[in-house]
């Protein structure tokens, strides 16, 4: 069905292009005629549902667009292959967590979320933090999340390109999540946002944030780290 794809999107480029006024004025975002193309694919296969009242516009779904399009610049749009849905709350909404822990008990508690990536299904984001946080970027952490759901698995290592190798990877990664979460323990300045050490799967999450938005400052504090990310994306942004 790939020629059916091509053929499709295609059309969409010949049909469509990106108004100007419309492409957000974020400082990491490249004004490249490939981004935008591709940002324009993306707005043609996925389905945005705002819910609790949010009125999308244009320009909403655009800026979610040109960032969620980023980290597949070089990639391509089939990295996002297999689920449509883009849910945009207006501000953080609450999720219901269950767990069952070992004596079978049944433990319930709400979670107020910023932003959510289920595998196989659709990606939630908060407008809210989307549009005004400063501390993270929502549509990069979250897109992250899927890229490295690819595999099946949530795990902060997505499916690496022939050439990569598994444990230049793994050891990059494991050093810098090792010395982030002492650094947070010891409480000392983490420079990237704490959260980064609940989980190697929101570790990947959050310096994929900063090496798009920050790459400079990620190379020189994460180079090893930093490399292994440049192979992944196939992007140098520093
Ligand atoms: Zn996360």
């Amino acid at each position: 069905m790939g020629w059916l794809t091509d053929w499709r999107r295609r059309r969409v480029l010949r049909n469509h292009r990106m108004d100007e006024a419309l492409w957000p004025r974020l400082p990491f975002l490249p004004h490249s005629p490939k981004l935008k193309e591709l940002a324009l694919l993306f707005l043609a296969e996925k389905q945005f549902t705002a819910v609790h009242g949010l009125e999308l516009n244009d320009a909403m779904r655009v800026s979610i667009a040109a960032q969620a399009c980023l980290p597949i610049l070089e990639l391509g749009l089939d990295w996002y292959s297999g689920w449509t849905g883009i849910v945009v709350y207006p501000g953080d909404f609450r999720v219901r967590r269950t767990e069952v822990d070992e004596d079978g008990v049944v433990h319930e508690w709400d979670d107020e979320l910023a932003g959510e990536a289920m595998p196989g299904g659709p990606v939630v984001l908060s407008w809210d933090a989307t549009a005004h946080d400063p501390y993270m970027n929502v549509v990069i952490h979250e897109f992250a999340h899927k890229l490295d759901m690819l595999d099946g698995i949530a795990d902060g290592k997505p499916p690496l390109h022939a050439g990569m190798d598994a444990r230049a990877w793994r050891k990059a990664f494991d050093a810098a999540y090792e010395g982030f979460c002492d650094a947070v323990e010891r409480a000392q300045d983490t420079w990237l946002d704490p959260y980064a050490g609940e989980h190697p799967s929101e570790f990947f999450a959050v310096i994929s944030e900063a090496f798009f938005e920050n790459p400079a400052e990620t190379r020189r504090r994460y180079p090893d780290v930093y490399d292994q990310l440049k192979l992944f994306y196939r992007q140098d942004p520093a």
